[in-house]
């Protein structure tokens, strides 16, 4: 029995995708005594967590299906400046996961979605920090809050319901007026009027330099990265012996599955039909700007985040529904290059090209804005941890502590039932 016990608190656990979320559970399993392996076809943390915002916002509880989204889409659709794009081609393969997105939209829904998220995001702060700690990263994250700015105070009472779940969930705000905001960020436009300040919030000046030395700290545990990309599982009834690569198996007695926006295939091979979609963002960054906010800074209305970063100025957001395959569309950067250079009027009205860069992402997205978290239908040795749409880096610290829990034995730290694989029947 002791000799059981044993095993099971040091398996041979496999993390399928080194993005922020398995490289954040890689590194709880450690801690636990596992020995860990990372699959990964391409670099380490050059998905999605490469290009986003940077920022770990507890405060992220309110969903992209809001009460009212869904008059809003026709407008932001004509709008070629707005913040949600389709390519029409598209449609027919995306319409189910819209007609569930939109039925996810309900006040009651929605409520009960931000209190799931609250416990999830709530402590990401903390949470990152004692990562960074562990890694020696403590100076790429900071803790300036994060800025919400609106142009009029008509757009403010707009988002009142996206407040009012903040608020309820516990997240503290300050409001400014215009005179205030401009004493806070003296860099942003005269056309802001209204800014809220969630001072709860913090952010990464390098979303790549801490995943890289994330990984750098999982190597040093003695962690070995793979470089495959996982197909398949070997189970032997609902013990899993292996993964399937396309470099040959894999030896594992337990896995975890985080291969972002890729997830879909894997666990359906489980017996697990998850509604999985892209949500493709983009960014744009301006190397040497001439100003830089303090602090992360999101224009309420264009949707998007200018995030001050060690190499330079970042504009990220914008919402693309097109598919993993499609090529990027660049003119989705440039919008945000442009609303931008309105947000901060400091910045040139032109930049030499090379000082400009651009990159296209894929938001891993729920209709429901819950990721996929827990066990898998076919085997409890393989545990889903993806989904996390636009909160995946400020999720993925307790993501990994929750995936750690259930790996070795013991309960998750707080109720993952919301997230469960089979809330899609
Ligand atoms: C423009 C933009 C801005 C954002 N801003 C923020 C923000 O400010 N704050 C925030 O919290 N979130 C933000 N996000 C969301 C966040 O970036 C993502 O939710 C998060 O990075 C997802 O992490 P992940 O580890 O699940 O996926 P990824 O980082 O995409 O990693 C998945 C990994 O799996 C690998 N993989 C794929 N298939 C396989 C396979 N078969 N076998 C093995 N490996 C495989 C991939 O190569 C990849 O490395 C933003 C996203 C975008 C696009």
């Amino acid at each position: 029995m002791a000799a059981a016990n044993e095993a099971e608190r040091t398996r041979r656990i496999a993390v399928i995708g080194a993005g922020v979320v398995g490289v954040c559970a890689a590194l709880w399993l450690q801690r636990d005594g596992h020995r860990v392996c990372l699959i990964e076809p391409g670099n380490p943390g050059e998905g999605a967590s490469f290009g986003n915002a940077g920022c770990f916002n507890g405060s992220s509880v309110t969903p992209m299906a809001m009460p009212g989204v869904v008059k809003q889409v026709p407008r932001w659709l004509m709008d070629p400046l707005g913040p949600l794009a389709l390519r029409w081609s598209y449609l027919p393969t995306i319409l189910p996961y819209l007609v569930r997105f939109v039925r996810a939209a309900t006040p009651e829904k929605v409520r009960a979605q931000a209190r799931a998220m609250r416990p999830l995001v709530g402590p990401t702060v903390p949470l990152v920090r004692e990562l960074a700690n562990m890694a020696g990263a403590e100076e790429l994250v900071h803790q300036r809050g994060h800025l919400y700015v609106y142009r009029s105070a008509e757009s403010m009472a707009k988002d009142g319901f996206a407040w009012a779940l903040r608020r309820e969930n516990g997240v503290e705000v300050d409001e400014f007026d215009a005179d205030e905001l401009r004493q806070l960020e003296p860099t942003l436009s005269r056309e802001y009027v209204r800014g809220l300040l969630v001072r709860e919030n913090g952010h990464t000046s390098n979303p790549l330099g801490l995943v890289t030395r994330f990984v750098e700290l999982f190597r040093r545990q003695g962690g070995e990265i793979v470089s495959a990309r996982a197909l398949g599982f070997r189970l032997d009834g609902r013990r899993l012996t292996a993964i399937a690569t396309d470099r040959g198996d894999v030896a594992a007695d337990a896995t975890v599955v985080c291969a972002g926006a890729f997830s879909k295939p894997l666990a359906a091979m489980l017996g697990d039909k998850v509604p999985l979609e892209t949500e493709r963002g983009y960014h744009v960054m301006i190397r040497d700007p001439e100003v830089m906010p303090r602090i992360p800074t999101a224009d309420a209305d264009g949707k998007f985040v200018a995030t001050p970063m060690d190499t330079g100025l970042r504009f990220a957001g914008t919402v693309e529904l097109a598919g993993l395959d499609a090529p990027p569309n660049w003119r989705r950067s440039q919008i945000l290059l442009n609303q931008g250079r309105r947000m901060l009027p400091g910045l040139a009205a032109d930049h030499a090209e090379e000082r400009i860069s651009m990159w296209m992402g894929h938001r891993p997205a729920m209709p429901d804005s819950l990721p996929v978290i827990g066990p898998s239908r076919a085997s409890p040795d393989v545990v889903y941890a993806f989904g996390h749409g636009h909160v995946g880096m400020t999720a993925a610290p307790m993501t990994g502590k929750i995936v750690a829990d259930l790996l070795s034995g013991r309960p998750a730290p707080i109720d993952i039932a919301p997230f469960a694989a089979t809330r899609f029947g």
